[in-house]
């Protein structure tokens, strides 16, 4: 991929991303948490239940950009205050949404890390934005989008000066109608012949479906994943953005405890060697 001069994979050895005390690129890094901030209560009460099952990092949209004009918007800045609070009370960072080029600057202080959702992938100002901000990025790929097109979305926010992207997968449209987008999992080895950066996998938003996100989160580390994000609800039934797709604190800690020998594993794994796997052999392949 010729026109990456800084997301390239001969750029430089694996980039780790650190928020806080996590790594991101070295083992594997869970993010949960609710599609959207709806109140206090039901943020912390989520924040705590992921934290109790050993999530690492909060998720949380307060700017939820909606197909239709008319559903929840998101709680704006009071939903960011809420954020704040979930992250007194449990210690976990805090990874939301940002979906206005004139809103990051003050999103910003909130935010341990930025998401740039899929409908946004391509929002060049908005790149250009969040690449000055230093704030570490989480850039989903566009459901339309090329792995080319993608990696040149990161390159924005590094040719602003930000080395700090994370590349989330969340599934792609296909002609399946099954699941709500296909999950693209070779994205992953993919990406890591491609690029340095990290990259997660949203087992949620690519399968819409509480009964395969189990089995893709297993798959996605089988793959290579550096971590995952997974949306948790203490309430699902009354949760204002997809509902049906949000696991109970109770799924997510049966869905962690499958998990938990996998990632230490990982975690100690990557302590003891020096991360410099195999695909950068294969460095030759780059087109
Ligand atoms: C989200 O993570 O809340 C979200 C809206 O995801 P996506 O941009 O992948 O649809
Ligand atoms: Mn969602």
């Amino acid at each position: 991929m010729k026109n990456l001069k800084l997301a390239s994979r001969m750029i430089t050895g694996r980039t780790i991303v650190t928020v806080g005390d996590v790594k991101i690129g070295r083992g594997l890094v869970v993010i949960a948490g609710p599609c959207s901030v709806e109140s206090e209560e039901q943020t912390i009460e989520t924040a705590r239940a992921v934290k109790d099952a050993g999530a690492d990092m909060l998720r949380g949209g307060a700017f939820k950009p909606r197909t239709s004009p008319y559903s929840f918007q998101g709680m704006g800045l009071g939903g960011l205050k809420i954020l704040a609070r979930a992250r007194e009370e449990t210690g976990l960072p805090i990874v939301t949404e940002v979906i206005d080029p004139r809103d990051v600057s003050w999103v910003a202080e909130f935010a341990d890390v930025l998401q740039i959702g899929t409908r946004n992938m391509q929002n060049f100002s908005l790149l250009k934005e969040v690449g000055q901000t230093g704030r570490p990025v989480l850039l989903k790929r566009g459901m339309y989008s090329t792995l080319e097109e993608w990696l040149n979305c990161a390159e924005y926010i590094l040719s602003e000066g930000n080395p700090n992207v994370i590349l989330c997968e969340r599934g792609i449209r296909t002609f399946e109608k099954y699941t709500r987008n296909t999950l693209d999992l070779s994205a992953v080895p993919a990406i890591k012949e491609l690029t340095h950066l990290p990259i997660i996998i949203d087992p949620t938003h690519s399968t819409g479906r509480l009964s395969l996100i189990g089995s893709m989160s297993m798959a996605a580390v089988a793959a290579g994943t550096d971590g995952l994000i997974i949306e948790v609800h203490c309430n699902p039934q009354e949760a204002l953005c997809d509902a049906d797709q949000a696991l109970t604190p109770e799924n997510f800690s049966g869905l962690m405890r499958r998990l938990r020998p996998l990632k230490s594993f990982l975690e100690r794994e990557s302590a003891a060697t020096h991360v410099e796997d195999w695909s950068a052999a294969r460095c030759d392949n780059e087109t």
